[in-house]
């Protein structure tokens, strides 16, 4: 059967379903869609707050639980939200029902607490779509090879929105949230940050992966690789056009949509870093790879590292790892002490990573400079810096991240007029 109405995803964040009157006044916009003829799938996160209670409940009970029985318990909070917005939506005469990640099926790998999806049978979403009902899928979760339950990593449920919206040839995938769109940085830390209307799945990617997490990086990765239109909008205003024509929201687009392109698109920080500094390690062949072997072995994601050259046949290696690994990076190193032969090991957890991105940097130089200039003139010692072809990263002490951020804003000339 041939499809008119357009059919979109709606996907619906924490504080966006936070109590009862923020669920009735999702079912109400969710209500508008349907009475302008569209299709609609909704994806809900769990209540504001509820997963991070839950995960607090497993670590209180065993800081090294079954990643497994963790995604049993963190699953439970979109298992809520979906039920109660579906009975939300009936309230108003809407037919709908709530859909579990194991009931669509939503098949992921069996990397519990960060699972990937691998498929998504999109006949029964689209089956009850058809039928004229509204389904409301529970975000975060899927399923296993061996059916257990398997949640997508903090943020995940804008994987999910993205992931259903391919699967049902949505044309749209909306990410309704607590801001109005994308900002050039979050928008809670600098008053001034400006909505993008528009910014590239490369650039969003970059930014994502720096901290921004308005949305999470593998939605995006997704939605680059599935060509999903993606669009960021307020669940807390009307998303009305501006008097000036302008639209509501941040839409997520390739590069050739965007006019004029900026040097520096957005600035992103990231507080989950902790960095690690050997001291007096020889120099020679072989250390690195006994570093850093263990630490790939185990998991553990390295992200900046910096070697400083030597002298007197000595040299010193820094390094970054997330907040979570940094027990256990030090862990590994000092069983390594007898390869490795360091003086002395360092660590410092109180850190920030800052990071400019802008695709314009493929074609001009100079970004960095003007990082390293701006922070050295408010006197922000660098730690470790890291570049790639559309970003610059640098590590400082965490007392300085707002300080720094608001400073490379307004250097950039990103400040809102
Ligand atoms: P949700 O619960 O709806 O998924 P999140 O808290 O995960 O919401 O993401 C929205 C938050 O992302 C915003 O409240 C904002 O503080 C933060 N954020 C960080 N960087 C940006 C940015 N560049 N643009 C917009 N929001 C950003
Ligand atoms: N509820 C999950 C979290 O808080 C997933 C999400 O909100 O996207 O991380
Ligand atoms: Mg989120």
């Amino acid at each position: 059967m041939e499809r008119t109405a357009p059919r979109i995803v709606m996907k619906f964040g924490g504080t966006s379903v936070a109590d009862l009157d923020r669920i009735r006044a999702v079912a109400k916009r969710v209500q508008a869609q349907v009475d302008a003829g569209c299709e609609v799938a909704v994806v809900v996160s769990a209540m504001a707050g509820v997963t991070n209670r839950l995960v607090g409940y497993c670590d209180a009970l065993s800081p090294l639980h079954d990643p497994r029985e963790y995604d049993a318990v963190v699953a439970a909070g979109e298992q809520i939200t979906s039920g109660l917005l579906a009975i939300a939506l009936q309230s108003l005469g809407i037919r709908s029902r709530s859909w579990l990640g194991w009931q669509i099926p939503v098949r992921t790998d069996d990397a519990h607490g960060k699972a990937r999806i691998c498929s998504i049978d999109g006949d029964g979403l689209i089956a009850c779509m058809r039928s004229g009902q509204v389904p409301v899928i529970a975000g975060f979760q899927g399923v296993d090879n061996e059916e257990r339950i398997a949640t997508l990593g903090r943020g995940g449920s804008d994987t999910s929105a993205v992931a259903v919206a391919s699967a049902v040839k949505a044309d749209r995938c909306d990410i309704y949230t607590d801001v109005d769109g994308i900002y050039t940085t979050d928008p809670r830390i600098v008053a001034k940050a400006r909505k993008l209307d528009k910014i590239t799945y490369e650039e969003m990617l970059e930014l994502a992966s720096v901290g921004a997490k308005v949305l999470q990086t593998r939605s995006v990765e997704l939605a680059m690789k599935e060509r999903v239109r993606v669009q960021v909008l307020s669940s807390f205003s009307d998303n009305a056009p501006a008097p000036d024509g302008r639209l509501p929201g941040s839409l997520v687009v390739d590069e050739d949509e965007i006019l004029e392109q900026e040097l520096v698109t957005g600035i992103a920080y990231s507080r989950d870093e902790a960095r690690i500094s050997m001291r007096r390690i020889p120099d020679r062949p072989g250390i690195a790879a006994a570093i850093f072997g263990p630490l790939a072995d185990a998991n553990i994601n390295v992200d900046m590292i910096v070697q400083s050259s030597g002298e007197d046949g000595m040299t010193n290696m820094t390094f970054t790892t997330g907040k979570a690994d940094l027990q256990r990076a030090i862990a590994l190193a000092e069983a390594a002490r007898e390869v490795t032969q360091y003086g002395e090991l360092i660590t410092d957890d109180s850190v920030v990573k800052i990071s400019v991105v802008g695709v314009g940097m493929r074609s001009h130089a100079g970004v960095a400079s003007t990082m390293f200039r701006i922070l050295s003139d408010r006197g922000i010692n660098i730690q470790v810096i890291s570049t790639s072809e559309i970003k610059v990263s640098v590590l400082i002490a965490a007392d300085y991240a707002e300080l720094a951020i608001r400073a490379l804003h307004t250097a950039y000339g990103l400040d809102a007029a």
